[in-house]
């Protein structure tokens, strides 16, 4: 299955990435985590930090999975406001679950500021506006809500947007403390750290089945059979052996990424841009000046196979940008369109398999899947140390729609 097809922005700013070299491995690992993306590297990261064997195996090179077109939008706010959140599972989980990803967010800043290589991690509000008239009201609830709670934000009605944007909106909900990244060096950096730590990396290793002894799980791949205490999949949109996702919706969304612009003075501190409506138009700057804007989502499960499809709904996302920013000459010189899941709660799918011992998953299925990566990866390292994290009940599998 192809998770990605047209012309890739990331790849370009890190090039010459050949295939790592391959270790000697070992009879018994205490980990093997399946898939080395985002959620791969994070968990690889903090298993052996904590001083556990860890491998990863990965059927593709290292990182160039839907980690590659992540658009590197970092947010403690989800693609289910706060308040709509306190309607479905309560008010103090609902809050928790939001503070967790607050804190997420610093544990990604943190972690940036250790990597080999730099990411290009940069603070950055966002700006989340009333596509229509008849969401200014959720505008303003949320605000209310996250305020309640201490989350760092503020309301912005027509004429501070006008102030401060080259658009004009009713309302607008602006949150702090949110980052933007380039996906594909951090993870880099995060696998360069693994292996400097003794983790090893398994390139072009594809796991079929996987059979679950006494005390071991038994790993069938195309290059032998591997052994492990534990396994852990974080193998992203596409399934594996064990396990069914059945809380999952499997679509596809499109990106574009402009050549680079002279200023972005009329642009408040260069934000991330979103909407309350749904499927959403999102935007944000990159170092060398360029707009990445990402939505068009549609309800189909394979990447786009037609490059002539690809343009067509590149045009749409362009002309989009440009009706936002009329002074800026919108041209692209990348656009693709990728497999993107979500979850039908609207949560992540971290944890211990229902009913199969020594199996774990972390699936950050949904627009904040960066952060759910690095939630879940101090989730699994507590599970599988110690048996228990303390917010493992938020995420669990075994809920209506998780893992079976
Ligand atoms: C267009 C687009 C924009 C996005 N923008 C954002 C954003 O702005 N912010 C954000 O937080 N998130 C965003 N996301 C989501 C983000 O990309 C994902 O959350 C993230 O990449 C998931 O990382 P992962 O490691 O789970 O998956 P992946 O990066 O896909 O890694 C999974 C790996 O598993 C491997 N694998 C799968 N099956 C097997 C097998 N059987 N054997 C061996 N290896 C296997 C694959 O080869 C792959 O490398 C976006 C996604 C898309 C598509």
């Amino acid at each position: 299955m192809d998770i990605h097809n047209g012309s890739l922005y990331w790849p370009t700013t890190y090039p010459e990435q050949g295939p790592r070299n391959v270790p000697e491995r070992l009879d018994t690992y205490d980990v093997i985590i399946v898939g080395g993306g985002m959620s791969g590297s994070l968990s690889a990261l903090a298993l052996v930090e904590a001083g556990l064997s860890v491998a990863i195996l990965d059927k593709r090179q290292m990182a160039t999975g839907s980690t590659m077109a992540n658009t590197g939008l970092l947010q403690y706010s989800n693609d289910i406001m706060l308040h709509e959140l306190i309607d479905q599972i309560g008010e103090r989980d609902a809050v928790r679950f939001y503070k967790l990803c607050f804190e997420s967010v610093k544990n990604l800043e943190k972690l940036a500021k250790r990597l080999p290589i730099s990411p290009n991690y940069i603070v950055r509000p966002s700006i989340c506006y009333a596509s229509t008239e008849e969401d200014v009201e959720k505008i303003k609830v949320e605000y209310e809500t996250l305020k309640k709670y201490d989350f760092p934000c503020a309301y912005w009605g027509q004429e501070e947007i006008s102030d401060n944007m080259p658009f004009s909106k009713a309302a607008a909900l602006v949150t702090y403390e949110d980052a933007v990244v380039n996906p594909y060096k951090f993870v880099h950096g995060v696998l360069d750290l693994v292996e400097e730590k003794g983790g090893h990396l398994f390139e072009f290793v594809e796991v079929n089945d996987v059979i679950t002894e006494e005390e071991s799980v038994s790993i069938r791949t195309s290059a032998g059979e591997f052994t492990a205490k534990n396994i852990v999949y974080t193998s992203g949109y596409e399934t594996v052996p064990v396990g069914k996702r059945i809380g999952s919706d499997i679509n596809r969304s499109f990106a574009i990424v402009t050549k680079p612009i002279s200023n972005f003075n009329d642009w408040y501190k260069q934000s991330m841009i979103w909407e309350t409506k749904r499927p959403y138009l999102y935007i944000r700057t990159t170092p060398e000046g360029r707009i990445i804007a990402g939505g068009l989502d549609e309800n189909i499960k394979h990447a786009p196979q037609s490059l002539a499809y690809i343009e067509d709904r590149a045009e749409k996302l362009s002309k989009q940008l440009q009706e936002l920013f009329p002074n800026y000459q919108i041209e692209y010189d990348y656009s693709y369109g990728a497999t993107f899941g979500e979850s039908i709660d609207n949560l992540p799918f971290i944890g211990q398999h229902p009913t199969k011992d020594r199996h774990y998953y972390l699936l950050g299925y949904g627009g904040n899947g960066t952060v759910y990566s690095m939630l879940g990866s101090h989730i699994l390292r507590d599970l599988i140390l110690c048996g228990d994290h303390p917010d493992g009940d938020l995420v669990t599998l075994d809920r209506k729609y998780g893992v079976k």
